[in-house]
């Protein structure tokens, strides 16, 4: 270790020095492994964070000694070296040491043209970056007397000469970067990436590698991956008589290809070279690299290796090849990829190259993205599918009789709502790209047109982008990357599930649904909204006449209609499972959310029930309650007018004898929702019971079933002892729990949540990630009190909170046996459950 000053040393780099990346930076610490792996790396010296700190703070410093190990006629870079890549810097300065004798050696070794041009851009780096001088005076392009002008112009500015000696243009240089680290938009920038307030920086001084010269010389970057696919190819390029980032004379691609000439042709040894280097990096350094590289008069120098920039299916193509390779891991390869990212694997997703024209922003409900013709209404949107044409189905909110229309189209945007909307969580399920919440649009939708920002108005066909992803609405289209749900992401996944403790089964409500919880490899369905099933258009005719029923057995008659129709849904359901458990939820919503909103539909209505339309106006408003979500709905339901859930309770259990009789043994689970006593259940269980003895003397058939109660209610939370001696499993309904515990509507929240969030009053929005203070205090109490008294009692979490990376941490830290979320946010589950294992 060298003394430079009072608190300033250096370090040069050689294969046993102590570099720590804590004190010498990433670059420092990449830079020896390299030599370690004896690449041709030029001489390098690194200056630790405290040195680096001492030179900012103003101590003078000796930087003759560090010159001293670059020997006479030095000509070197420096580089900043953070502890972590991300976190940026200051940029590169070349050719530090650049004076009169060395243009004039370099004119002779080199001619006078490059002497100059080096020069030239010498002095005027060192004139912006460090002596800080006016931009305009040093704008001097190469050519006769541009460098004389330059010189002379930095004698006028400054009153001296430009700095000769090395030592002094070194000091110069390393405390001009070691203040712009100190600087507070530095600071804000590295911040916003993730560095803590303290982060610290070293620097790495490199003697310069020319890339020009006589014979191949030049430099490049090299990868022996693709960045966006992480398929093994080499990408990077090479320019011929260049340094670094500098202006180039002419470009050379790495491998031949249509582009013309290549550097494997112009010098197949140096190629043969850096494909070795880059081999040696991925199995040592356990990566893959990218290179820096110069070439003089074909000889290969490596300045600089940074970890391969990548996209989220490149991190997980990379991750499972080095694993395959025995490099690295399989748990290693796991904790490679962050789970958040592999979303975008499953969806289409705008180009990250691509240029983007943002009209508005609003909540990034559901990921992925698409192009389609704006429409205002279901219909519009069904007909637009009927067309072939792709469409954006905008409103200012949907409800149940939108879901059509939602199917229809290849994106939704809602003006209102929040994270457990209902076009929220429709669109997670369908996997459909949707932005909810989005308040800078104003919809018109009489006159089928929406206004942006600045008063940009967009009309029906017009063609807009969402980004579900990032909650961005888009002009026009945008360049999409395809979904990739390759071997890479299933073996990734496969290992995944090898280690989780944690089941992550799918909520799941039509035969569709269920398709991709078994192409996501969910461990079963954990939630199936029975009431997903009545909207299609023949089964909402029978649900009205059922509503609309004078008496039981009109009620019974328009059930015994739904029977074989919901019979056929389970059977399917449990056919496309291949005997993974699937968990039934009773009918759960209000029934006036059947019924329709506006006077066209009542009188379409009036038409198909042959009534007259006063009286479904009548009876519909009858049905309308102040406050809904708090009304006659679930288990609420299911005791006033049991016939539906006896109706539901005979076709599961009809189902599941058809299945047996088909090969398949299945074990339906029954779940009673909104139960806030325990009463209540033993009310429908009783009924429940009765139904499965009917069906079984009728068909002479055995066959079991579990029944389960929803925990979406603080009371049944709390009474969860009690519940519990009922139910042979419980299941959090986190969407209702969280609005009950906070007395928050999940349908209103979106209008004030960011308010609440930007001041701080939530920590996060709790419909997206639990509140683990509040909610997950019910949740922890309820667990407890239930296994106390049922110590088998199976307790899982089936809100929207199941697809959470941070609230699955808390399910799997509480002992819960599994979560369940939308189909598309399984195999982020599972990853995200390895990840907590491991
Ligand atoms: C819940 O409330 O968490 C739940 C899963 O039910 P739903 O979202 O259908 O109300
Ligand atoms: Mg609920």
């Amino acid at each position: 270790m060298q003394k430079l000053a009072e608190n300033a040393e250096f370090v040069a780099l050689t294969p046993g020095a102590r570099v720590e990346t804590a004190r010498h930076g990433w670059r420092a610490k990449c830079l020896q492994r390299l030599i370690r792996l004896e690449l041709p790396v030029p001489k390098t010296v690194a200056l630790p964070a405290q040195s680096v700190r001492a030179i900012a703070s103003g101590q003078g410093i000796d930087t003759v000694a560090m010159a001293g190990e670059f020997g006479a006629n030095m000509l070197v870079s420096v580089r900043p070296s953070p502890e972590n890549p991300a976190w940026g810097g200051p940029g590169t300065v070349l050719n530090v040491g650049m004076n009169d004798e060395m243009h004039a050696i370099l004119s002779n070794t080199h001619g006078t043209e490059t002497a100059d041009a080096l020069y030239l851009r010498f002095v005027q780096g060192y004139a912006l970056h460090v002596a800080r001088l006016d931009p305009d005076m040093f704008q001097q392009e190469t050519g006769p007397g541009a460098l004389e002008a330059a010189l002379d112009a930095y004698e006028e500015e400054t009153d001296s000469r430009f700095p000769q000696a090395p030592a002094q243009q070194l000091a110069e240089v390393l405390r001009s970067m070691a203040r712009a680290w100190e600087g507070t938009t530095a600071r804000l920038l590295r911040q916003a990436k993730g560095a803590p307030p303290d982060a610290v920086l070293g620097l790495v001084v490199q003697d310069m590698a020319l890339g020009i010269g006589p014979g191949l010389s030049g430099s490049g970057t090299i990868q022996f991956v693709d960045s966006v696919t992480g398929a093994q190819e080499i990408r990077g390029r090479f320019r011929d008589q260049s340094q670094g980032r500098s202006s180039s004379i002419e470009a050379l691609y790495l491998t031949r290809d249509q582009r013309g000439a290549s550097l494997e042709e112009a010098d197949p040894s140096v190629f043969a070279d850096l494909k070795r280097f880059g081999a040696a990096c991925r199995v040592k350094l356990r990566e893959e690299m990218q290179l820096e590289f110069t070439v003089e008069s074909g000889q290969v120098h490596v300045i600089d290796a940074v970890r391969v920039q990548r996209s989220a299916r490149a991190a997980v193509k990379i991750a499972v090849a080095l694993a395959e390779d025995d490099v690295i891991s399989r748990a290693d390869a796991l904790l490679r990829v962050e789970p958040r990212a592999i979303t975008e694997l499953l969806h289409y997703q705008i180009d990250p190259r691509a240029p983007r024209d943002v009209l508005a922003r609003g909540i990034a409900a559901s990921p992925g993205a698409a192009t389609g013709k704006v429409v205002f209404t279901a219909a519009a949107a069904q007909a637009s599918a009927a067309r072939d044409e792709p469409c954006i189905l905008i409103r200012r909110e949907t409800s149940p009789e939108d879901i059509r229309g939602m199917h229809a189209a290849v994106a939704v945007l809602t003006e209102r709502g929040g994270m457990t909307s209902h076009a929220a969580v429709i669109a997670r399920g369908l996997g459909l790209p949707c932005i909810v919440g989005c308040s800078e649009i104003e919809i018109n939708a009489r006159e089928r047109q929406f206004r942006g920002p600045k008063g940009r108005i967009f009309r029906e066909g017009d063609v807009v982008t969402l980004d579900g992803t990032n909650g961005e609405v888009l002009v026009g289209t945008a360049e999409m990357l395809a979904p990739a749900l390759d071997d890479g992401f299933r073996t990734l996944l496969h290992w995944a599930d090898l280690v989780r403790d944690i089941g992550i089964r799918a909520n799941a409500d039509t035969p569709d649904d269920a398709r991709t919880a078994m192409m996501f490899e969910a461990d079963g369905i954990g939630l199936c909204r029975t009431e997903h099933m009545f909207f299609d258009e023949d089964r909402l005719t029978v649900m009205r006449e059922m509503i609309f029923a004078d008496s039981p057995e009109d009620r019974r008659a328009a059930l015994e209609r739904l029977l074989p129709m919901q019979r056929a849904d389970f059977l399917s359901l449990f056919e496309l499972m291949k005997g993974q458990p699937v968990c039934i939820r009773l009918f759960d919503p209000p029934l006036h959310e059947f019924l329709p909103h506006d006077r066209e539909g009542m009188r379409e209505l009036a038409e198909a029930l042959d009534r007259p339309l006063s009286e479904v106006v009548r009876r519909t408003e009858a049905l309308s309650e102040f406050n809904p979500m708090l009304g006659m709905r679930g288990v609420r339901l299911g005791i006033t007018v049991p016939e539906i859930y006896d109706m539901q309770a005979r076709a599961i259990f009809e189902a599941t004898v058809e299945a047996k009789m088909r090969g398949a043994e299945i074990i339906p689970e029954i779940m009673i929702p909104l139960v806030s006593a325990s009463r209540e259940v033993e009310i429908v269980k009783t009924r429940i019971d009765s139904v499965a003895a009917t069906v079984r003397n009728e068909t002479k058939t055995r066959f079991t079933y579990k029944l389960g109660v929803m925990v979406e209610t603080p009371r049944a939370a709390l009474r969860a002892g009690e519940i519990a001696e009922h139910a042979a499993f419980l299941s959090f309904g986190t969407n209702d729990l969280t609005q009950m515990t906070y007395g928050l509507s999940r349908d209103d929240a979106g209008r004030f949540m960011s308010t609440y969030v930007n001041q701080q009053v939530y920590f996060e929005d709790p419909f997206h990630i639990l509140d683990v203070e509040g909610v997950g205090e019910l949740l922890l109490m309820g667990a407890a009190r239930a296994r106390g008294a049922r110590p088998d009692i199976t307790i899982s979490v089936c809100g929207e909170h199941g697809g959470n990376p941070e609230s699955i941490a808390f399910c799997r830290a509480a002992g819960f046996d599994y979560v369940s979320c939308s189909p598309f946010r399984v195999p982020v589950a599972r990853l995200a459950a390895a990840h907590f294992a491991l």
